[in-house]
């Protein structure tokens, strides 16, 4: 049985990534016990001042990885907008500030985006996942989601941009789908998804 590390600190994350992979593995019956960062109180978190998702996946998953000695997966995501040259990109989390919580960087990027037409509002989620050993970049995936960003906040699911991220092949923003289905087309759902099909090819490769 291979123990390996979901590693975030963000319980909204961490809850989509286990109900990713927990679908993943029930399909493949991978000999996996997933452990969370929640069991670790001494564990330090990285500062994330890497330039992309890749960086910022891969340098938290390593000093994870590192401090509990288990194989560690990391992921790093935001939202890139078009009008906006990419932001708030690496900076999504904290776009409105240090202490910012997700309705303020909403609030500030509909003020930034105000009087951009319909037509000028595209962007995208991204996400980076990395599965290390600490000292071996072991796989590595990313995911994107293409959409664009509404006037107003709508639906109470999900978390972070998911009310303004309005999705086309839906009619709806990402808070108003069921859980699977975002996850089905999400930048999260494709990443980890993809990571786990080297995890498992890994896994058969090490088993006797
Ligand atoms: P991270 O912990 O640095 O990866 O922060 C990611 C930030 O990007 C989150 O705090 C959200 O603001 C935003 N974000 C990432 N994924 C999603 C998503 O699936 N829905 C909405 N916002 C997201």
């Amino acid at each position: 049985m291979r123990e390996i590390l979901l590693a975030t600190g963000n319980p909204d994350k961490a809850r989509e990534m286990e109900e990713i992979l927990s679908f993943a593995s029930a399909r493949g019956g991978l000999a996996i016990r997933w452990r969370r960062l929640a069991e670790f109180p001494d564990v330090r978190e990285p500062v994330e001042d890497g330039a992309t998702f890749h960086a910022n996946a891969e340098l938290k998953a390593r000093s994870y990885a590192l401090q509990t000695g288990l194989w560690t997966i990391a992921d790093d995501s935001g939202l890139e907008v078009d009008a906006l040259d990419g932001e708030p990109g690496v900076r999504s989390a904290r776009y409105a500030g240090d202490q910012s919580d997700y309705q303020a960087n909403n609030r500030l990027l509909l003020d930034r985006l105000r009087g951009t037409p319909a037509d000028q509002r595209s962007a995208r989620f991204r996400c980076a996942v990395v599965l290390t050993d600490g000292h071996t970049l072991l796989a590595r995936a990313e995911g994107t989601v293409e959409g664009h960003i509404a006037d107003t906040p709508r639906g109470n699911r999900g978390f972070g941009y998911d009310p303004l991220f309005f999705v086309p092949e839906f009619g709806l923003t990402m808070a108003e789908l069921a859980p699977e289905q975002k996850h089905a087309i999400s930048h999260r759902g494709q990443g980890l998804r993809r990571l786990r099909d080297q995890l498992e090819a890994l896994l058969s490769e090490n088993s006797p």
